[in-house]
């Protein structure tokens, strides 16, 4: 038995179940995402609070898959993206350039949209759903998201610091709550006000491991009466391959691998993700250049499946 605090999902009900809670303490993955992406400041706190909110959205899937978060932006940052399943798998991106500019400066940011893709548990899309960002706070948007595109009552509140002091997020994590049909409206503008005022420093743990999820259910639960059904370990995991990273590299097309190849040196590949390196060797270099070549003599580009692009999380080439 161990007593170190673990990052957490917590799923509970209500008692005549006409509410449902999810809490998510995702600091140690946020902790240690942001850190692989060197990413300070305002910065780890957006990957924090969309690594939460892609775990809490992802408890809603039926069975396994994956939600993906893509949030577009201008200014500073241009997109976070964030993946999970209902079982607590996560990763989350920023782009590297944007991250080492940004640094521990608040970023200038002009919210544009939030995509949201459900994959099934083979990776086939479920569903897609855009709405405009109401505004750069990851809370508000997701909740306009949840109202416009899933069709219920929802209220959801993400929250991460970043301790300039200790060098990394002192927590990221936060809460959902899905009212179902008989819920009184009345009670329901008490969870909202309740999710409005909560500070979510306010139950960082004394060892500042994490947050005290115990505590935030007892708080709620002396509201409204729940039961906790489930509970689930949070862990930053990335599917990335190596036969990824050569999809990726084959969508340079003939010209560019025959310019790589002409470097005659492997090529370097990070994963976008999780930063894994991966390299490629010549002679693979020069495998994409010969199957590129004979679907070029073939002219069946036409006839070739979309590029992968970089939502199925394929790495991306970088010096
Ligand atoms: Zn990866």
């Amino acid at each position: 038995m161990t007593f170190l605090s673990q990052d957490r999902i917590v799923r509970a009900t209500s008692d005549a179940a006409k509410l449902r809670l999810v809490l998510v303490d995702a600091t140690r993955a946020a902790q240690s995402i942001s850190a692989k992406h060197e990413a300070r400041g305002y910065a780890a706190q957006l990957l924090g609070e969309s690594i939460a909110s892609a775990l809490l959205l992802a408890s809603d899937l039926k069975g396994q898959g994956t939600v993906q978060l893509r949030f577009s932006l201008s200014g500073d940052i241009s997109r976070v993206n964030a993946d999970a399943t209902p079982f607590g798998l996560v990763r989350a991106m920023i782009p590297r350039d944007e991250i080492l500019g940004t640094g521990s400066f608040e970023p200038m940011l002009m919210p544009q949209t939030l995509r949201v893709i459900k994959l099934d548990r083979h990776g086939n899309r479920l569903s897609e759903g855009v709405v405009e960002m109401v505004s750069a706070d990851v809370s508000e948007s997701m909740t306009h998201y949840l109202r416009q595109s899933e069709q219920g009552t929802y209220a959801l509140r993400v929250m991460a610091r970043y301790d300039e002091a200790e060098s990394r997020l002192r927590f990221a994590g936060g809460v959902l709550v899905e009212a179902f049909p008989g819920f009184v409206p009345a009670d329901w503008s008490r969870v909202e006000k309740f999710l409005a005022s909560l500070d979510l420093g306010g139950y960082v743990r004394a060892d500042g491991q994490g947050l005290r999820l115990g505590a935030l259910q007892e708080r709620f639960q002396a509201e409204f009466p729940l039961q906790v059904h489930k509970e689930f370990e949070i862990e930053p995991f990335c599917p990335c391959s190596e036969e990824s990273v050569l999809r990726a590299l084959s969508s340079l097309g003939r010209e560019g691998l025959e310019s790589l190849f002409l470097e005659n040196r492997e090529a370097e590949m990070f994963c976008e993700f999780c930063r894994k390196r991966y390299t490629v060797s010549v002679p693979q270099i020069l495998g994409l250049l010969n199957e590129a070549e004979e679907k070029e003599i073939l002219g069946k580009e036409a006839e070739l499946p979309g590029e992968p692009g970089e939502d199925a999380g394929e790495p991306g080439e970088e010096k």
